[in-house]
Formats: structure tokens, C-alpha cells, sequence
């Protein structure tokens, strides 16, 4: 079983080729022209998309040592993204595999970022939570299966990508700030400044309310010291960086022990932060978890986690047909 994978559900356009359930490469293409403007820009996603994927598949395919001729499905990510940057994959996807007569797969993105688990060894035992931390989403998710998942707890608001990204904008840090304030962090004190810590009911999370409370600590302390963010930056990242985390950590801890569960993995952007792989290996350490952290390539989003959930619906013959259309807020 050999399957070509694509997404394009954001800013990245990235192909990977999966033979048997081994990954043989995982080519992206990040988009910069959305820097300048300090967010993603739809119109310009897809533009860009339309530009790079060509070249990217072309890359996975030769890389891979496979020709066209043998591969047994494609796949796409369906959703959940922006519209106009997943209907260039799934157009894509559509007359590749018409051409080559073979089933078309598609995939939901949320579902593939927690099967990133499954591309390398120590893989999680089932059933498993995975709190998924990216740029739009923020989830709790029960994984009993490969393919069967249910979200016991998501954010009302902001996602803690978002939290991060629009931190470090008012910080004057560049896009996306994610990695930016995580590397700032790493030298500055996470106890110099507080910040509210959002306790939702049950497995709820909120993160407007510490972006909210972050703005009107920076117009304070900018209306006393100009130079209030250049003096004290690693000190507000560090601050900033530990109130989310010890929220993100809040309610995974209350979720596996509300489910007894012990097998415990993060998946998605936010995991690639140094501070929260530190904290979690501590808890973990405390809870007697297994604790589940995808490779940092696998964390932001790529095309072999794609592959390897088509791998999966493969196997179960799961494949839908020519008909299909995107799904901008397709749901686990
Ligand atoms: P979704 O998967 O919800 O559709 P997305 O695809 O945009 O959203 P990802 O590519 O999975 O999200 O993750 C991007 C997010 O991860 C951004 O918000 C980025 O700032 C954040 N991020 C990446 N690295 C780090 C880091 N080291 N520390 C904190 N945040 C990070
Ligand atoms: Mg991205
Ligand atoms: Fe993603």
C-alpha cells in the first residue's frame, strides 16, 4: 500500500509519501509572504499554494523512488482550515486520482495531528488523551483507536497558538511569535510577573482573558517606562509562557485522572515549545504518566501526518468519493 499525501489546510504546502505504513519523506513549503503582515492572509494562502504544490509533489515522488503508477490512494486534508487554501489540495488531490484510477482518501487535520504518534516508535497505548495545542485549536481528545476519537474538551475562545502569537505581536516580535517568545523565555524569570490563570468548568479552557490582561499590563507598565518591554522582555515571556502552560496543564491533569488514563500525548504547533516539554516530563515524572511528544518537524503542520491517517482509513477501505468538497470547520 503505497499512498501520496497532501495539506494545504494553512500556510504550509507540504506532500509526504507513506509504503506500508513507513513514512518516506515529508516535503513543506512554508509560506513567508505572510510576514509582513503579522498573520495569515487567506487570499494570499492560496495563491501561494497554488504556486508551491506542484513542486512539492513533484519533490515527494522523486525522493520517494516511486512512480506515479504505483501508488494505491491519495489523500487530502478535507478540514478543518481555510477554504480557499484546502481547495487547491483537494482540487489536486481530485485529478490525480482520476487520472490514475486509483481511491481518493481524505483526512481531517485535527485527527492527523494526533496520529503523528504513529510515525515513529514509542508509539501510545490505547486508550490514550492527547491534548492538542495549535494555532487555532486547543483539544482534549480521548483516542480509544486510530480512528476513533472523541473531544472531551476544547476552548471556548482564543486557541493557545493564538495566545502566544498575539503575545508576541504586542511584544513587537516577529510572525509568528510562538517560537520567538519561547526562545525569550528561556532566559527570563516565569515568576516576575503574574497573570490570571482561566479555570473553566470541566475540561473547558479560555485564553481571551490572558491576552485581555496581558494588553492592559503592557499600557500600564509602557504609560510608566517606555522602555518597559525592551528591559524586561525575557521576563514577560517567561511570565507569559508559564500562565499558559500551567492552564494548558490544569485541565490535562484533570482530565486523565477524570478518565483514569495514565498514556498521556500532545500533539499540534504549540508542542513544539521547549517550556511545556520541560513542564509535562516533570508531571509526568510526579503522576507516574507515560508521556507521548512528537518529533518537532511533526509538530507544526506537514503532510506525514496526513499520510499516515490515510494509511489508516486504507486499511478500512475508507475513501470517499470524486464528489467530495472541502470542510472549513470539519469536527473530530
Ligand atoms: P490548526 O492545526 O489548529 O488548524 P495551525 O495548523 O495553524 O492550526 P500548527 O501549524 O499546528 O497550527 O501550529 C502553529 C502554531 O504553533 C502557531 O500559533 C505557532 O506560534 C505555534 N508554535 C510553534 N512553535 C512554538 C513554540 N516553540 N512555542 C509556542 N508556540 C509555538
Ligand atoms: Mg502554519
Ligand atoms: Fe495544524
Amino acid at each position: 500500500v503505497t499512498i501520496l499525501a497532501i495539506e494545504s489546510s494553512c500556510d504550509e504546502t507540504s506532500a509526504s509519501v507513506i509504503s506500508n505504513g513507513k513514512i518516506l519523506n515529508n516535503i513543506v513549503a512554508t509560506q513567508s509572504v505572510h510576514e509582513k503582515y503579522g498573520g495569515v492572509v487567506p487570499e494570499l494562502a492560496s495563491r501561494a499554494h497554488q504556486q508551491h504544490l506542484i513542486p512539492v509533489i513533484h519533490e515527494a515522488m522523486i525522493s520517494s523512488g516511486i512512480d506515479k503508477k504505483e501508488l494505491s490512494a491519495v489523500a487530502f486534508t478535507k478540514g478543518p482550515g481555510l477554504m480557499g487554501s484546502l481547495m487547491v489540495g483537494v482540487s489536486f488531490a481530485k485529478s490525480f486520482a482520476f487520472m490514475l484510477d486509483i481511491p481518493l482518501i481524505e483526512v481531517n487535520h485535527m485527527q492527523a495531528h494526533i496520529l503523528s504518534h504513529f510515525i515513529d516508535d514509542p508509539k501510545p497505548n490505547f486508550p490514550f488523551i492527547c491534548m492538542t495545542v495549535s494555532g487555532g485549536h486547543t483539544q482534549l481528545v480521548l483516542v480509544r483507536d486510530h480512528l476513533d476519537m472523541e473531544v472531551i474538551g476544547e476552548t471556548t475562545d482564543d486557541a493557545v497558538g493564538e495566545a502566544f502569537d498575539k503575545t508576541a505581536k504586542l511584544l513587537g516580535l516577529p510572525y509568528p511569535g510562538g517560537p520567538f517568545l519561547d526562545k525569550y523565555a528561556q532566559e527570563g524569570n516565569p515568576l516576575a510577573y503574574s497573570f490570571p490563570v482561566a479555570d473553566m468548568p470541566g475540561l473547558k479552557f479560555s485564553f481571551s482573558g490572558i491576552k485581555t490582561s496581558i494588553l492592559y499590563f503592557l499600557r500600564d507598565n509602557l504609560k510608566k517606562n517606555p522602555d518597559f518591554v525592551e528591559q524586561n522582555l525575557a521576563d514577560i515571556c517567561a511570565s507569559v509562557q508559564y500562565t499558559l502552560i500551567k492552564t494548558l496543564l490544569l485541565k490535562l491533569k484533570k482530565a486523565a485522572k477524570e478518565h483514569n488514563i495514565k498514556e498521556i500525548a500532545i500533539a499540534g504547533g504549540v508542542s513544539a515549545n521547549s517550556g511545556l516539554r520541560k513542564e509535562l516530563g516533570l508531571t509526568a515524572e510526579k503522576l507516574g504518566w507515560n508521556v507521548y511528544i512528537p518529533k518537532l518537524e511533526y509538530c507544526t503542520d506537514n503532510a506525514a501526518m496526513i499520510a499516515m491517517a490515510a494509511h489508516y482509513k486504507f486499511l478500512k477501505s475508507e475513501f470517499c468519493g470524486m464528489d467530495v468538497v472541502p470542510d472549513a470547520r470539519m469536527k473530530i
